[in-house]
């Protein structure tokens, strides 16, 4: 990625980008780990990463969508590694200013900057894109797969689940092993894998992979005595209560060396 001493020659007819950004950084800013839709928050970010400038000295503005890591720093040499999340680019004077004392570790910041993400965190949609999420296959459309499922579900549990979305993933390499499916939590993301999408995959099978998926949204992960317990006792009764669990685990056995051979 470049930053704003990298403009060219064409910038000069293009006033607008003059006007949008007056200061050239020293370091770098990178946006490469943004999804694409993101990426037109670039004149905010040059404008966060030069008051940081100001602040630290030579900044490498890295912009982040990682929700579990919202800020971080390190000190490179001569230079600051900022990364932080694409929330803060809409960074208020107070909140730059704790960016930069939490990279200079300077304490007290720590509570400015939690209360920015607390302010900022339902703002900014981690929803998919409608046309992020591929639901229609060859055999099966997923939207029509997950509306049947929820029926399965209780009302007040129903609710619960409401607003989860579906789509079908990417192919993944190796003839090993295989997931059919994952939960997405930051993203209320149902992925299932498309090896499932094929004539001869009975339909209780793909309803039972959303079916899983979807008791991962009810059961979050546990932390355990020794280790993270992601499928608890309660979310395993609570599979076994799906209408074909017998079925479609018999099916699974006979079928799994068909599937990884069909990847
Ligand atoms: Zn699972």
């Amino acid at each position: 990625m470049t930053d704003g001493s990298n403009n060219n020659q064409s910038t000069l007819f293009d006033w607008q980008d003059v006007d949008d950004e007056p200061r050239t950084t020293r370091g770098t800013l990178d946006m490469s780990e943004l999804p694409s839709e993101l990426r037109g928050c670039r004149p905010r970010a040059h404008k966060l990463h030069v008051r940081l400038e100001e602040l630290l000295g030579i900044v490498d503005l890295i912009l982040t969508d990682n929700r579990r890591r919202m800020l971080s720093s390190r000190r490179r040499r001569n230079r600051q590694e900022i990364r932080a999340h694409h929330m803060f680019v809409n960074s208020c004077d107070a909140t730059v200013s704790a960016i930069a004392d939490l990279a200079s570790g300077r304490k007290g910041a720590r509570q400015t900057i939690q209360q920015f993400i607390q302010d900022n965190r339902d703002a900014i949609s981690f929803a998919p894109s409608d046309d992020e999420l591929q639901q229609r296959g060859e055999h099966f459309n997923l939207g029509v797969v997950l509306r049947k499922v929820l029926k399965i579900f209780a009302e007040p549990v129903r609710d619960e689940l409401d607003g989860i979305h579906i789509t079908w993933g990417r192919r993944g390499r190796g003839t090993k092993s295989i997931r059919f499916g994952s939960y997405d939590f930051d993203r209320k993301l149902i992925r299932i894998h498309p090896a499932l999408d094929r004539r001869w995959v009975p339909d209780y099978f793909v309803e039972f992979i959303v079916y899983h998926e979807l008791l991962h949204a009810i059961f979050p992960p546990r932390e355990g005595q020794t280790r993270r317990e992601v499928h608890t006792p309660e979310f395993r009764a609570m599979e076994k209560q799906f209408p074909h669990y017998e079925k479609a685990m018999a099916w699974e056995a006979a079928n799994l060396r068909r599937i990884l051979d069909n990847k």
